[in-house]
């Protein structure tokens, strides 16, 4: 058994799922999982519905719902070419749903309205996809991953039921594995009380190496835009090159600390399991990938990894007193408490300053709680570069003039935090 997973820009219109259909093709006589992302950036177009919704306008609703219809009428029209097909009726079926739920004002909680609306993006990618699939010959069961990926009900950042989805996914997916394949939708769960759940944006990896985990997938592919794991951006470097192997622990530091082409959360289960991690091109999908897995010794090359929209804390104690073991676990638990996401720390006497993921709302909350004890400076609009066996004269180029907040090294690693807008 092998998992797949297609994230939103290779279905981002017809002809890339035909190119998906084609890719697949070779495997379909295997008992295959493909675990689909929303089209293209429908995700972000289904928040837009979601805040005007929120906001109370309506005539802002149906414009970007309006938006969201047309793309993926085309997208049908260039796939089935006959409105007669049954998939017409589905999508409509899944949009009278939405509006359904639209229709009153916003009476719940933002984050469970965000799980019930921005969830349509999957819903409509993975039908349109799978009837695709059925129509050119490649037998495909649609599952409703609601009913396998059982979840708590913390919205838009849901925790997954082990044992629950291990047992839902045993006993509802092998029966169909021998049918053909089975495709599902990425990013998405469901509560014991039938409520839809979102795993976090850009979670539909996660997906993929949750079902890999459950079934003892052989390996797990995730195909993309780019060769595989490479050693930096390359929307942000110039000619990164292809990282051919890499351990678990790597690609765990590399992806924790920005690294978008992998979501942090899918290597810990392949790794529980000795699951290889294929990461290959849909673009090339005859070259080699990159292959994470048990490797140990691995010489590496650079790697530079680049995280956006952060800021830095500089916390001091008020009354002179030293910050210490005590007030470090006071601190933490603050921080904790307000969900803020901890990058880098470092600290001295009296100061303990921290480089954060930049959420205004959550900072202030906590600079509000510490205010009675400790005076906090906020520097906004930064970045965290993490450049990892690096050598002197990569560490050099990063530096140049360039101002630097906070730093640390450890060996051939390096982190500095930096303006948002320097140039690297
Ligand atoms: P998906 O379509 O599966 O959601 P993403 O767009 O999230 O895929 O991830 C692929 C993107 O990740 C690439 O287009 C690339 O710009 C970016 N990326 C960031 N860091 C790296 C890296 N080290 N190696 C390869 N790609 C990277
Ligand atoms: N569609 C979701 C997102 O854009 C999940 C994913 O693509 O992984 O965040
Ligand atoms: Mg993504």
């Amino acid at each position: 058994m092998r998992v797949f997973k297609f994230g939103g820009a290779s279905i981002k219109d017809a002809d890339s799922i035909k190119n998906v259909a084609n890719i697949v093709r070779q495997y379909q006589n295997e008992q295959l999982i493909i675990v689909i992302s929303a089209s293209g950036k429908t995700t972000n177009a289904m928040e837009l519905v979601l805040t005007s919704f929120w906001d109370n306008q309506k005539s802002m609703v149906t414009e970007h719902l309006q938006k969201v219809k047309d793309n993926h009428m085309m997208i049908m029209d260039n796939l089935f070419q006959n409105r007669e097909h049954s998939v017409y009726n589905d999508i409509h079926d899944t949009f009278v749903d939405l509006e359904w739920l639209l229709e009153d004002g916003p009476q719940d909680s933002f984050d469970y309205l965000y799980d019930q609306i921005v969830s349509v993006g999957e819903l409509l990618s993975t039908k349109i996809v799978s009837a695709y699939f059925n129509l050119v010959g490649l037998t495909t069961t649609w599952l409703d991953v609601r009913d396998c990926i059982l979840t708590d009900n913390t919205y838009r950042d849901a925790n997954i039921n082990w044992p629950a989805t291990n047992k839902a996914i045993v006993e509802k997916v092998t029966p169909l594995l021998d049918r053909g394949l089975v495709i599902t939708q990425g990013f998405l769960g469901g509560t014991s009380e039938n409520h839809t759940t979102t795993l976090g944006r850009e979670g539909s990896d996660f997906t993929a190496a949750i079902f890999s985990y459950c079934i003892n997938a052989e390996d797990m592919s995730i195909w993309k835009d780019v060769p595989g794991v490479l050693t930096a951006d390359p929307r942000l470097f110039e000619n990164p090159s292809l990282i051919d192997r890499l351990s678990y622990a790597e690609a765990i530091e590399m992806t924790y600390y920005g690294a978008q082409v992998i979501h942090p959360k899918t290597i810990r289960p392949l790794q529980n399991k000795n699951i290889p991690l294929c990461v290959k091109s849909f673009i090339n999908p005859e070259g080699t990938g990159t292959i994470i897995g048990e490797f140990d010794a691995v010489e590496y090359k650079p790697m530079i990894v680049v995280k956006k929209n952060q800021a830095l804390l500089k916390i001091v104690s008020k009354d002179f007193f030293f910050v210490d073991e005590a007030k470090f676990s006071k601190l933490f638990a603050a921080i904790s408490k307000h969900r803020i996401k901890v990058n880098m720390t470092q600290n001295t006497a009296l100061a303990f300053s921290v480089c954060v993921n930049d959420s205004p709302d959550k900072i202030n909350r906590l600079i509000d709680d510490l205010a009675s004890d400790y005076n906090v400076d906020k520097i906004g609009d930064l970045k965290l570069i993490t450049i990892r066996h690096g050598s002197n004269e990569v560490f050099e180029r990063i530096y140049g003039e360039r101002k630097i907040y906070l730093e640390e090294k450890i060996r051939s690693n390096i982190q500095l935090v930096m303006d948002k807008d320097e140039h690297l």
